[in-house]
């Protein structure tokens, strides 16, 4: 078997840490299987590495940036590999550009293009465990770039697309994927096996336990994700194609995002027109607007609400700032977040609004917006009910029994 293993950040926190990794790959590996080895950065590294541009710039460029923060896989591929070969077994440490994986331009948050395999191939062949650096490409002018936060799990299933690898085992400090954060809800479940779709949601509405790009690549090049602990040997969760069945399912899980604002344009005109105008420039500048509310008008104006990412708040700022005519005035509210309930049972089952509307009722908790799609249900909320919120949805569809 061709086996993909991912280690994040935890899992390679300490030398002692990689060191547990080695173990665990020597193990595989001499158990008889090929072994690709993709490693992120040791955790903290990366903050800490954008803590140190922050230094001299607020905004430093996005092409340094990837220079700089794909370092931080660098040295952990190469003590892997160092490690390994201490003990005995053949390994080699590869970046991005070595693994032959070619991305878009887009610095920071690069798109994988490509993987040419056969430089990974060949050491495989040679009997090699192959250690390749999370996080990074090369652009098609050879500058370094990255994936996104979290991309080293987008860097191990394009790895095992482009290898055919059987399987591709992401190791964390979790032992699988929950029904909600266990962080947040000691009650909440191990699942044995999670849809790609309902995976997906999970992670696009805050479940960071993957990256949500991963999966949907995962899905697209039909990759077997499993994800595990690498403290332990219990089972994980297979992230797989829905089977028939799972519609019995109405709730599989409860995700929770903190990174909201909510952004109020008080007094916008009622005509043709003004929302096109605004939402047009806020994309123009790149903001990503989610949930949108507007308010049944009176004396011919209304209110207009959305919520943004956090980190995109003083973009959407200037950008309402500029705009001269037919708004009163703005409110921005950064303590807000988002909860989601996501399962695909919702498809074919009616109620499933009601019942998170009424839990967080009972609990004296104000739903700020709503929005609703095929398979999920998200709700935003003041940030100081996040957990409650959490922990009364999750145990309102029973998800803890
Ligand atoms: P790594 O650094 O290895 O990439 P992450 O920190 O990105 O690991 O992901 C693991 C974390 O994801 C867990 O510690 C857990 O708190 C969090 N998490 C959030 N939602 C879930 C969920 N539904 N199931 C399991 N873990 C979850
Ligand atoms: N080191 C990067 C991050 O912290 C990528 C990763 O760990 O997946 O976001
Ligand atoms: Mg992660």
């Amino acid at each position: 078997m061709l086996i993909v293993h991912k280690y994040g950040g935890t899992s390679v926190g300490s030398l002692e840490r990689i060191e547990n990794v080695a173990t665990r790959v020597a193990k595989a590996k001499n158990e008889g299987n090929d072994i690709v080895v993709v490693v992120s950065a040791m955790s903290g590294e990366t903050n800490k590495l954008v803590e140190y541009a922050n230094h001299f710039s607020a905004t430093p460029a996005k092409r340094e940036m990837d220079m700089l923060l794909s370092s931080g896989e660098r040295v952990t591929a190469s003590l892997l590999a160092i490690a390994l070969q201490e003990r005995g077994v053949d390994a080699i440490a590869l970046t991005g550009r070595q693994a032959g994986i070619v991305t878009d331009n887009n610095h920071t948050y690069a798109r994988i293009d490509s993987i040419d395999p056969t430089a990974m191939q060949e050491e495989i062949s040679a009997g090699k465990v192959v250690i390749v650096a999370g996080f990074q490409g090369i652009n098609e002018s050879g500058a370094v770039t990255t994936l996104g936060r979290g991309g080293s799990d987008l860097s191990a299933v394009a790895v095992a697309g482009a290898l055919n690898a059987d399987a591709c085992e992401i190791y964390s400090d979790v032992d699988g994927i929950y029904t909600t954060d266990p962080r947040i809800e000691p009650k909440a479940k191990k699942m044995d096996f999670i849809s790609y779709d309902e995976m997906l949601e999970l992670a696009s509405l805050g479940a960071k336990v993957l990256q949500n790009r991963s999966v949907e690549l995962a899905k697209k090049l039909n990759v077997k994700m499993i994800a595990k602990s690498s403290f332990s040997d219990a089972e994980g969760t297979v992230i797989g194609e829905e089977t028939e069945d799972m519609e019995a399912v109405l709730v599989s899980g409860i995700a929770l995002d903190r990174n909201q604002a909510r952004v109020t344009i008080r007094e916008v005109s009622d005509k043709p027109g003004i929302a096109a105008e605004i939402f047009s420039k806020l994309a123009e500048e790149n903001v990503n607007v989610d949930m949108i509310i507007q308010n049944a008008s009176a004396d011919g104006t209304t209110n207009l609400g959305f919520t943004v990412p956090a980190s995109e708040v003083d973009q959407a700022k200037a950008v309402i700032e500029a705009f001269d005519h037919d708004i009163g005035g703005m409110d921005l509210d950064d303590s807000v977040c988002k909860v989601s309930v996501v399962g695909v049972g919702m498809k074919s089952h009616a109620g499933v609004a009601a019942t998170a509307f009424c839990a967080l009722a009972k609990d004296n908790i104000n739903i700020e917006m709503i929005s609703t799609s095929e398979i999920k249900v998200s709700m935003i909320v003041a940030e100081k009910y996040a957990e409650l919120a959490v922990r009364t949805l999750h145990s309102s569809y029973n998800l803890d029994k």
